[in-house]
């Protein structure tokens, strides 16, 4: 038996919670605009890196996301419980290991060392658990046995498959649309003795000198999606998640960038709920892309921007912060110079108001900017308010400091200016 692991978060901070927050709005991205109820708890899940090109911008505007997710829940009263997972055994870092000619373990811990550094230095909220998938091959095979009693796994040569036919009618996008993007993204719709093109491979039999783990399934490793679905049940709903006790619970929320939307969060919702036989989260949310002067940010390209670049060149992480909180999360925005300077700028006036011994009053503002987030967190609105405050500061002195309204910036939007 393969023993769990957690590899270490990063440090959390301090959150002040407010007296008055309303519902927080998001968009679910299956079932259109709906509450994210406060409640006395809040269970997240946020899909992790692959380790080995961390922390594009692409990246930090995700985790950014979900970070004001957690504060607005935690600042409204709820306890939240985040947990987000290490991909750390994947074809896309065996190849760049192999490519670098480095050891692909060495390569996981270096890029989660720098994972844990950049989301420190942009006020991330750690996960109460961060999980790396090789920590949980234990469960993995576990789940993949309950699946086969529940009648979702069948064999193709050595290789476990799992019978995806009937989630299909829950697909976010059209069956044509999700077999170009399986094939695109390293799905194998055209091998032969598969009974669905979309069936995605839950245990490959070990090849060649690649890792592998001893299972009840034969020697090899998981397939991607398997990893979220048991990390997840694993950490929010417990560990006897496979014996079925808390029939009612499904986490609250899973994320991640949207082009995880199909066909990542689809196959790992739709295996979660062939293990537990009803539906893994209650809501979904998806941030959009970063791209970089005009074109699409990717590996491929070779235009990542990495914010450990961006701050080791003299930029002050609460810049690079406030820079990505301009746009929505939901939007696909582009990056460019521009970006940090006009978050440069707005930074400055707002940092030199905040510290005026008397200011206008502040109490509109923090009730406007509550209100901005709670609307599926527009953050443009927010900042826009913020900074019409801070270049009117003096109009009507009548306020000793800023101090409730800093406290609200540090609680809600990670901003410490
Ligand atoms: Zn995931």
């Amino acid at each position: 038996m393969n023993p769990e692991i957690e590899w270490p978060s990063w440090p959390t901070l301090y959150t002040p919670s407010l007296s008055s927050t309303p519902p927080l709005l998001t968009l679910n991205t299956q079932a259109g605009r709906k509450s994210v109820e406060p409640g006395t708890s809040f269970t997240m899940y946020v899909c992790g890196i692959t380790p080995y090109d961390a922390t594009h911008l692409g990246h930090a505007a995700t985790y950014l996301t979900f970070d004001l997710i957690n504060r607005y829940q935690c600042a409204s009263g709820s306890k939240v419980s985040f947990v987000e997972n290490i991909t750390d055994i994947d074809e896309p870092l065996l190849e760049r290991a192999a490519r670098d000619d480095v050891d692909w373990q060495s390569l996981a811990a270096s890029q989660v060392d720098l994972f844990r550094s950049d989301m420190t230095a942009l006020h991330i909220l750690p996960p109460a658990h961060y999980v790396p998938a090789t920590g949980v091959m234990g469960l993995i095979d576990d789940a993949i046995t309950q699946m086969d009693r529940n009648g979702f796994v069948y064999r193709v040569e050595s290789d476990l498959y799992f019978d995806i036919e009937s989630f299909i009618p829950q697909l976010p996008i059209s069956l044509d649309d999700a077999l170009s993007i399986f094939a695109e993204r390293g799905g194998d719709p055209a091998r032969p003795g598969k009974r669905h093109p979309l069936d995605p491979v839950l245990w490959w039999a070990n090849k060649n000198d690649e890792p592998g783990w001893e299972s009840s399934h034969g020697y090899g490793r998981p397939g991607w999606h398997i990893e979220c679905s048991v990390i997840a049940l694993r950490y929010l709903i417990g560990q006897d998640f496979l014996t079925g006790n808390d029939q009612e619970f499904s986490i609250d929320l899973q994320g991640g960038g949207s082009d995880l939307i199909f066909p990542h969060h689809f196959m790992s919702g739709a295996q979660a709920q062939a293990l537990l036989g009803r539906p893994f989260a209650r809501h979904y949310v998806h941030a959009g892309m970063v791209g970089l002067d005009g074109e699409k940010m990717s590996k491929s390209r070779g235009n990542l921007v990495f914010v450990s670049k961006i701050i080791s060149a003299g930029v002050d992480p609460m810049i690079i912060r406030f820079a990505l909180l301009q746009d929505h999360y939901q939007s696909d925005r582009m990056w460019s110079d521009e970006s940090l300077h006009k978050a440069s700028e707005a930074v400055s006036i707002i940092r030199s108001a905040l510290s005026r011994e008397f200011v206008s009053p502040t109490e509109g503002l923090i009730s406007e900017i509550i209100t901005s987030l709670s609307q599926n967190l527009d953050t443009p609105a927010a900042l826009a308010k913020l900074r019409i405050w801070a270049e009117r500061v003096d109009d009507v002195p009548t306020q000793q400091g800023a101090g409730e309204l800093s406290r609200t910036l540090d609680a809600l939007l990670g901003l410490a200016l």
